[in-house]
């Protein structure tokens, strides 16, 4: 487990305001421009959940207009960004930058552009330092099939991340999500192993892109929000998984399930159960393996719960030492 999580979180909660537009800049301190200050069009804002990021980490951009806005793109590092208007605003739109657990440290240029109603240009540009994400290494004993796969085994498991790596290209253009996220186990408040570093019988594996969640075999798995299921089967590593399409280029992915209680094109309330929990997969005990990804960059999905979640202010932790490894 790491401090290091929860730190980085109680960071991202911090709202750093980019203060754009000349004037308001003049009247605010020099430290509160930091190192990022954002350049935007006269009558634009555009605010950062974090002054920086780090790899696995989401970061909830802002912007907002003086006039009602049409249209309006983000793009972080050539990828996109996917936007969205909250409630009824007119004048703001929010969006998710996701930085790849594995996307090299260093500094990206975050880029919004965009119309207003009455047809003019607003663009704000703003650079994110990406740092190093500081993950564990663990060293575990795992039955050998799983780190010395057949030629089949080693063809079916390149075939299902080919197919995981084809549903997170699609991007769905509506938002499906209503609301906020939620961790998709009653209950539990915490998750572990995100980023680990792996060394499976002494060679080393890929980083765990999800987080584990403890729960004991049988246990109901919910939907975390409303979404599309885009897939419903077992798996080689993640064994019997579920993935829920989002809208927006937003995906989660529940892993190790022992029952599936949901099929392909099924539409997902929030909260809806979509399977239990299990031990299927490259697995050493139960629990529940969740994975979040955002235009294709696998990001810690106890993030989104945080900036998208519950608004009591409980922030997700990260620090449960309980749970069981896969
Ligand atoms: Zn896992």
């Amino acid at each position: 487990m790491s401090s290091q999580d929860g730190t980085a979180v109680r960071k991202r909660r911090m709202w750093l305001a980019l203060v754009c537009f000349a004037v308001s800049a003049a009247l605010f301190p020099a430290r509160a421009m930091a190192k990022e200050a954002g350049t935007c069009t006269p009558g634009t804002t555009l605010r950062l959940s974090a002054p920086e990021s780090s790899q696995g980490s989401l970061l909830l951009i802002e912007v907002k207009s003086a006039k009602p806005l049409a249209e309006v793109q983000g793009k972080w590092d050539g990828r996109s960004v996917p936007l969205w208007r909250d409630v009824a605003s007119q004048t703001q739109r929010k969006g998710l930058v996701g930085v790849d657990l594995e996307k090299a440290p260093g500094e990206y240029e975050l880029k919004v552009t965009g119309q207003t109603a009455s047809g003019g240009k607003i663009s704000c540009m703003a650079r994110v330092t990406v740092r190093k994400g500081r993950f564990a290494t663990e060293k575990l004993q795992v039955g050998k099939q799983f780190v010395e796969p057949s030629p089949e085994q080693i063809t079916r498991a390149d075939e299902e991340r080919q197919k995981l790596r084809d549903i997170f290209d699609h991007v769905t253009p509506e938002r499906l999500w209503d609301g906020k996220f939620r961790i998709p186990l009653d209950g539990v408040t915490s998750g572990s192993n995100f980023g680990r570093r792996r060394i499976l019988n002494g060679n080393p594996g890929s980083p765990h892109g999800g987080v584990d969640l403890p729960g004991a075999t049988g246990t109901p798995v919910h939907a975390a929000q409303r979404g599309r299921v885009v897939l419903a089967e077992e798996l080689f590593f993640a064994g019997n998984t579920v993935v829920v399409d989002h809208g927006l280029g937003i995906y989660t992915l529940y892993g190790h399930l022992s029952e599936i209680d949901a099929k392909v094109g099924d539409a997902l309330e929030a909260g809806a159960v979509l399977g239990k929990v299990g031990a299927t997969g490259r697995v050493t005990g139960p629990h529940l393996h969740w994975g979040l990804t955002v235009e294709k960059a696998r990001v810690n999905p106890l993030q989104l719960v945080t900036l998208l979640g519950n608004s009591s202010g409980k922030a997700a932790r990260q620090k449960s030492s309980k749970t069981r490894k896969n």
